[in-house]
């Protein structure tokens, strides 16, 4: 029979990752509350259903994109009645969101008492990874769900790394995203430097890009979002202010002492002329900064 995957969260990664889903011969469902994102969604073939129950119902897969533990948690429990009804029947969740480890923890056993998978599956790569099957993804859960979903997940990551047990991938997205977080800050400093100092931006980042200070950030979002003055990478301020906060969350819960990540985390959270829907390159905008 084919296997059919729900896409729950349309957005800017859940439509993506819907349309490869579909380039790569799955039979695609998917839900967003937006009718927006439903009809992006019919356009790229997926076919929109009108309640999260019918994906839940019909799939074998479901592919969560949320913005955050929240919307996970609540769409899990708000459907506890439909997974004990197909508890016969093995359904894994493969949860994309970039999400808390202890939610994490808790909805894959309250599903694996009911019969049910759940993998934390946070990724990187953006709208474009999404849209071209190249996701990184960091995995937590049980080595059996990863066997049973990685055809799903070879379609959506170019690179599935399996971290550890259930909420192992969350940490780890937290990790990489406060890294992220960071290098925006100190390679948009570092650019105001050369220009106080009187050089090129653009020939300092060359330089960085060509040695030891390089970064993602400073090697793929500078060029393209900053640098051109179009931030529209498809990440929002909103999107990373979250990620910043949970990565000191994290850091208190465990009493780890991270006295950079703290200032990076009070610079996201204070950048007041930004606004959640703005773009998250935005951040790195150096030229008119004093
Ligand atoms: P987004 O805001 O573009 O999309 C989220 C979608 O979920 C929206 O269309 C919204 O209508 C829908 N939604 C919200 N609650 C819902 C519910 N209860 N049921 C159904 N749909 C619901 O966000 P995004 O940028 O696609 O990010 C999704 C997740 O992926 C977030 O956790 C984010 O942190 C993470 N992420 C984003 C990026 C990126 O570059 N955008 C990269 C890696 C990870």
């Amino acid at each position: 029979a084919t296997t059919t995957v729900g896409v729950i969260g349309l957005g800017s990664m859940g439509l993506g990752m819907a349309q490869t889903l579909v380039t790569k011969k799955f039979r695609t469902v998917g839900f967003d509350l937006s009718a927006d994102r439903r009809k992006l969604a019919e356009d790229a073939g997926v076919e929109p259903l009108l309640t999260i129950g019918e994906v839940i119902t019909v799939s074998d897969f479901l592919v969560f994109s949320l913005p955050t533990a929240q919307d996970v948690s609540g769409v899990v429990e708000s459907h506890l009645d439909l997974f004990q009804a197909k508890s016969g029947q093995r359904v894994i969740i493969i949860d994309t969101s970039t999400s808390e480890p202890d939610v994490s923890r808790d909805l894959a056993n309250r599903l694996a008492s009911l019969g049910h998978g759940f993998l934390d599956a946070p990724v990187s790569g953006g709208p474009a990874g999404a849209a071209s099957g190249k996701l990184t993804m960091m995995i937590g859960g049980s080595e059996e769900d990863l066997a049973l979903a990685r055809p799903v997940i070879e379609a959506m990551a170019a690179k599935a790394l399996h971290v550890g047990p259930s909420g192992a991938g969350n940490v780890a997205k937290l990790v990489n995203n406060l890294l992220a977080a960071a290098h925006m800050i100190t390679t948009s400093e570092g650019l105001k430097l050369a220009l106080a100092a009187g050089i090129d931006p653009e020939a300092a980042l060359r330089v960085v890009n060509a040695a030891s200070g390089k970064s993602m950030i400073s090697d793929v979002h500078f060029p393209t979002w900053v640098m051109s003055d179009r931030f529209d990478s498809g990440f929002s301020m909103g999107l990373m202010r979250k990620d910043v906060r949970l990565a000191k969350k994290l850091a208190d819960s465990t009493g780890a002492q991270l006295p950079l990540s703290e200032q990076v985390a009070s610079l996201w959270a204070g950048s007041a002329d930004l606004a959640d829907s703005d773009d998250f390159t935005r951040m790195g905008a150096f030229k008119q900064k004093n």
